[in-house]
């Protein structure tokens, strides 16, 4: 079997990186793997999201999933007006989402999925259930040929604890980390700690934004050397090489159909 890769375009973030893209506070990336095209997070305004969609070449109707990381606007906030543009999506949200936002999901005639363990949402795209934070978060992981590609929205959970849950979970090496790192206004040692912890892990890449913070960003990138990778708004990043889907993970029931 050929094994295909993913592409990653970073469709909403307060990190300016590519002109032409509409750069606000928030974080949003789309991905498109071998079956699926997933929008992770939408940002904080639909306006936006929905032109740097454009400029990456993908129309809304396009986007079957939609995962939406934690209930914070700057990671809900465009989901209003893409689901305008696309009713037909079908929305993975962590179970303890508030009922209001239930609601508008439902009343904006999109499908609500609840999120509460780890599952697949799509070839090699995988939930690591919700985690406790200061808020309720999902992250995702991508199976590739590389290691395990994980994606974070501001990693409210811990960013080390998250990278651990998705190799303890899907049982694979980390390769890259991407998103937001929640370390703003961390104490320089314990965001020392959290780097040990990550290296620990064998995480080969680093690629933080959003809300890493300057000083947490600065560290990191020592750390890291050449695994650090830069990105902001239209950053795009290329995995080469899915690995065959697993299956021996629960997949979460659509609340829909019950
Ligand atoms: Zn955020
Ligand atoms: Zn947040």
């Amino acid at each position: 079997m050929k094994r295909k890769g993913f592409v990653l375009d970073v469709v909403a973030n307060n990190i300016p990186y590519r002109p032409n893209f509409q750069t606000g506070w928030g974080n949003a990336c789309l991905i498109r793997g071998p079956g699926c095209a997933v929008l992770f997070d939408t940002g904080g305004d639909g306006d936006s999201l929905l032109q740097n969609l454009e400029e990456v070449g993908i129309s809304p109707s396009g986007i079957k999933y939609v995962v939406v990381s934690h209930e914070h606007d700057d990671h809900t906030g465009g989901l209003w007006a893409f689901l305008q543009a696309n009713r037909k999506a079908l929305v993975f949200a962590p179970a303890s989402f508030s009922q209001a936002f239930r609601s508008r999901v439902r009343a904006a005639g999109a499908r609500l999925v609840s999120v509460k363990g780890p599952g697949r949402i799509c070839e090699g795209v995988y939930s690591t259930g919700e985690m406790r934070g200061r808020k309720w978060e999902q992250s995702l992981a991508l199976r590739t040929a590389q290691g395990l590609v994980i994606l974070t929205g501001c990693a409210h959970p811990g960013i080390a604890n998250i990278v651990e849950r998705c190799v303890r979970v899907l049982k694979d090496k980390p390769h890259l980390a991407l998103g937001g790192f929640h370390l703003k206004d961390v104490p320089g040692s314990e965001i020392d700690g959290v780097i040990a912890r990550l290296r620990k892990t064998g995480l080969d890449r680093v690629a933080p934004n959003h809300c890493t913070g300057a000083s947490a960003s600065r560290r990191i990138r020592a750390a890291w050397g050449e695994g650090f990778i830069e990105t902001g708004c239209g950053a795009s990043l290329t995995i080469a090489g899915a690995s065959p889907p697993i299956t021996a993970i629960r997949i979460p029931v659509p609340d829909h159909a019950l």
